[in-house]
């Protein structure tokens, strides 16, 4: 059994509440880790850590010595790359090849790249003319925002929340991090890695807790914190913008999805249906860029349905380790039983099941995991609730379409927009589509594919800012205009 603490001021800290709350397997259901439940108090210790250490060392370093710790903390994320595996497969039980190949080295490039990015961004500067002839230089400079809250999910936890702590660390600024209670490991063990790079301390701070009335909401409402970073569910993002309205914070806001999937009938079917599978059932659905909605152009819709289906039925359960398995459990039983109860709301809104709709049979020592059957429907008009809502479970809807015009309405028919994807042979159209349709990122014959080099983030409401690249300065920076007179 794993204690696992608070990291604030460079030091491991039960909660002055003396509370703890438990976390468990999702494979299996077993208690595997006690965690310190932060209250008022601890933000309010994280947080003032966190703003003396813009005044102290850490606010004294050079662009480049702050670009070697953030180095250091890949590198040293990649030697204890084992240690990481673990830790995040024992907290979402997703299978090992899912950690090896994106959840923690993606971790580790998020402090790469946005140390490489702030050594090299350029700075605007534009002389001006004056009355008297002698001109004036306008020129800027960027300066960190200063604490910056970073709140997380569960679904990608340490590749998500290094996405944003990798950028406002580069940029100078301090960061306190709720990570989701389902899932504290990976967040918590980056703190040792940080003191192991010799990082001042105040810089890098994590608070365990729960959202309403914890320590989410208790970090969101600190007076001393200048800017919120939030990735999570739509309805949190509309509770966390009211508390950051509150002092005027800046917030950045990566929400829910409902995402299409389209597929015509030109395109390499083989691809399409894996590239469908993927974006539909990678990590067992709880992916926000995942594919809920799939619209096949009618010509191929029977021959994909049933290639999709065999697919899903194909897959083996198991733990995160077991080489034989290749498919995991939902996060958490509460989770499990809101998929569920979509899965129940489908059959009575008339949905024919392809395959799927429950909970599949496991061996005892797995039984009390959270585990779920890939699910496919067909037969739903565009108005019933599992087309509409955000599930984020391993399902999604499958509907024929006729023309590119229909399918550009069916896709932009939600309040979200963060992603689709496409396939085709036909580029031309691929490009057509790609400017209809309202997200955030757009993939043709490919999913999931992205150089964090580019701008990321939502549409309507599946988002506020872009991340990425040098997008993410405009939020992690102030930006200063000095003007002299020459
Ligand atoms: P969630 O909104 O329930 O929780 C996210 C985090 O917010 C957790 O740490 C939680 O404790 C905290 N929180 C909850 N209520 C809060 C409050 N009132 N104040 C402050 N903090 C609060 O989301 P989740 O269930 O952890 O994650 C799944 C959701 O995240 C899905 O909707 C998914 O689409 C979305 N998501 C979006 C992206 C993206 O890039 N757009 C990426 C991953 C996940």
């Amino acid at each position: 059994m794993q204690g696992i603490k608070n990291f604030i001021n460079g030091e491991f800290v039960d909660a002055a509440t003396g509370k703890h709350f438990e976390k468990r397997s999702p494979v299996d259901g077993k208690v595997i880790a006690h965690i310190a439940e932060a209250g008022q108090a601890d933000v309010d210790a994280a947080v003032v850590a966190a703003q003396e250490a813009l005044k102290g060392e850490w606010g004294k370093l050079t662009v480049d010595q702050r670009v070697d710790l953030l180095y250091g903390v890949a590198n040293e994320i990649s030697r204890r790359f084992e240690d990481f595996v673990a830790a995040e497969m024992a907290d979402t039980g997703q299978p090992r090849h899912v950690m090896t190949s994106a959840f923690i080295p993606r971790g580790a490039a998020n402090f790469k790249v946005f140390a490489d990015i702030i050594k090299n961004v350029p700075n605007e500067s534009f002389p001006m003319a004056t009355p008297d002839g002698r001109g004036a230089l306008n020129y800027a400079i960027r300066v960190p925002k200063g604490v910056i809250a970073v709140i997380s999910p569960w679904n990608a936890p340490f590749l998500l929340m290094t996405w944003k702590v990798g950028p406002a660390l580069a940029c100078g600024n301090t960061v306190v991090v709720k990570p989701s209670e389902e899932t504290p490991m990976t967040t918590t063990l980056l703190g040792e890695v940080m003191n192991t790079v010799g990082m001042p301390k105040g810089v890098y701070n994590v608070i365990h807790g729960f959202g309403p009335d914890s320590a989410g909401e208790f970090l969101t409402r600190h007076p001393l914190v200048d800017a919120i970073t939030f990735t999570g569910e739509t309805r949190t993002g509309t509770a966390i913008m009211k508390a950051a309205a509150e002092g005027v914070r800046d917030v950045s806001f990566e929400l829910g999805g409902k995402n299409a999937g389209i597929v015509f009938a030109d395109t390499d079917f083989t691809a399409a249906v894996e590239g469908i599978f993927r974006s539909a059932f990678l990590n067992s659905g709880q992916v926000c860029l995942g594919t809920e909605r799939v619209y096949v152009e009618r010509p191929i819709f029977e021959r994909f349905v049933l290639a999709l289906k065999a697919k899903c039925e194909a897959v083996k359960f198991g733990r995160p380790d077991d080489h034989a398995a290749n498919y995991g459990p939902l996060i958490s039983d509460e989770h499990r039983q809101k998929v569920l109860s979509y899965y129940s709301k489908a059959v009575e809104e008339g949905a024919t099941v392809v395959t799927g709709g429950g909970i599949p049979p496991m061996s005892a020592d797995l039984a009390g995991g959270n585990w779920i059957q890939p699910t496919i429907w067909t037969g739903l008009p565009e108005t019933a609730a599992v087309v509409r809502e955000e599930i984020f479970g391993p399902c999604c809807h499958i509907r024929p379409f006729e023309s590119e015009d229909e399918v550009v309405n069916l896709a932009n028919a939600t309040d979200y927009g963060l992603s689709t994807t496409i396939w085709t042979s036909d580029l031309s159209r691929a490009h057509r589509l790609a400017a209809r349709i309202d997200v955030g990122v757009t993939w043709v014959n490919s999913w999931f594919l992205r150089d964090l080099r580019t701008a990321f983030g939502g549409a309507k409401q599946s988002g506020i800012g872009r991340e990425g690249g040098v997008h993410s300065l405009e939020f992690y920076t102030e930006t200063r205009n000095i003007c002299v007179k020459l």
